[in-house]
């Protein structure tokens, strides 16, 4: 455990004394995840999901909180078949949707229609600046483009930032920069609301969150002033990688990708069933 600031470590204490009152956030991608080049096949790694599911029986939650339609996330991290996490929920499109593993319900409202006229307009947009080859990923409530898989991703990711964004101006929707993808999403929202209201519905007293990209930023400024205003305790763990290093600033403590998450919450994990033997 590498836990550089005072805060974090005082989080961990309090987890470790007492867990039950503790929300435990994670993104998907990068995180539970390792980065794919098709974001179909971007299977959570058995060993973080394994570590959720020892932490899932201690305490409040474990709140799965990812720009991808919550169904996906469910389906790629096979979480509706863990007995650990019977108490999970996973907000999906940034909190648009919603899946509790209690009920198995899925909550997916209807999406506003400028997403799909976007998405409509992209194969021509692409086109125009020789990059049609860039992967379209449609997930309701927006639609991402992705560099990664063409011959020069950072370069393809530059020339399409400013013609992306005029489209997405032109349809009311708003561009989310990650790690070699550009998403057009509607506005207003963003992973600080979806914590917002975990947090009004569970009143955790520590909560963790780990994140690796830009679209974790929200969230891990809305813990940040939960903690820094009294109300919890909370630890920010950023799952680096040497694409993105946005959230190294804002953490606590900063792992090696989704291993890393899998190793730091498995000490935690290990150090609840030594503090609880037998709970
Ligand atoms: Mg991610």
């Amino acid at each position: 455990m590498h836990i550089t600031s005072d805060a974090g470590r005082a989080a961990w204490a309090a987890i470790t004394t007492d867990p039950s009152t503790t929300l435990v956030c994670s993104d998907f991608d990068g995180v539970l995840s390792p980065i794919v080049d098709n974001p179909d096949e971007a299977w959570a790694s058995e060993d973080t999901v394994g570590v959720l599911e020892r932490l899932g029986s201690r305490v409040a939650k474990v709140a799965i909180v990812t720009g991808r339609p919550a169904r996906q996330a469910v389906r790629l991290g096979r979480l509706d078949e863990r007995t650990g996490l019977a108490s999970a929920s996973v907000l999906g499109l940034y909190g648009f949707e919603r899946w509790d593993a209690d009920t198995g319900d899925y909550d997916e409202p209807e999406a506003p229609g400028g997403v799909a006229n976007a998405a409509a307009a992209l194969p021509d947009l692409l086109a125009d600046h020789d990059l049609a080859d860039a992967r379209i990923e449609n997930k309701r409530l927006s639609v991402g483009v992705h560099t990664r898989e063409l011959p020069d991703p950072a370069a393809a990711f530059e020339r399409l930032t400013g013609p992306l964004t005029e489209l997405a101006e032109s349809h009311d929707l708003q561009v989310e920069p990650g790690r070699f993808v550009l998403e057009l999403r509607a506005r207003g929202l963003d992973k600080g609301d979806a914590i917002r209201r975990l947090v009004d519905e569970l009143h955790p007293t520590a909560i963790i969150y780990a994140g690796d990209d830009l679209g974790d930023l929200p969230a891990f400024r809305a813990v940040r002033w939960l903690r820094e205003s009294g109300r919890v305790k909370a630890l920010l763990i950023c799952s680096g990688s040497d694409e993105q290093d946005a959230l190294v600033a804002v953490s606590d403590v900063v792992v090696d990708g989704p291993d890393g998450v899998a190793e730091l919450l498995g000490e935690l994990a290990d150090a609840l069933d030594a503090a609880h033997p037998g709970a």
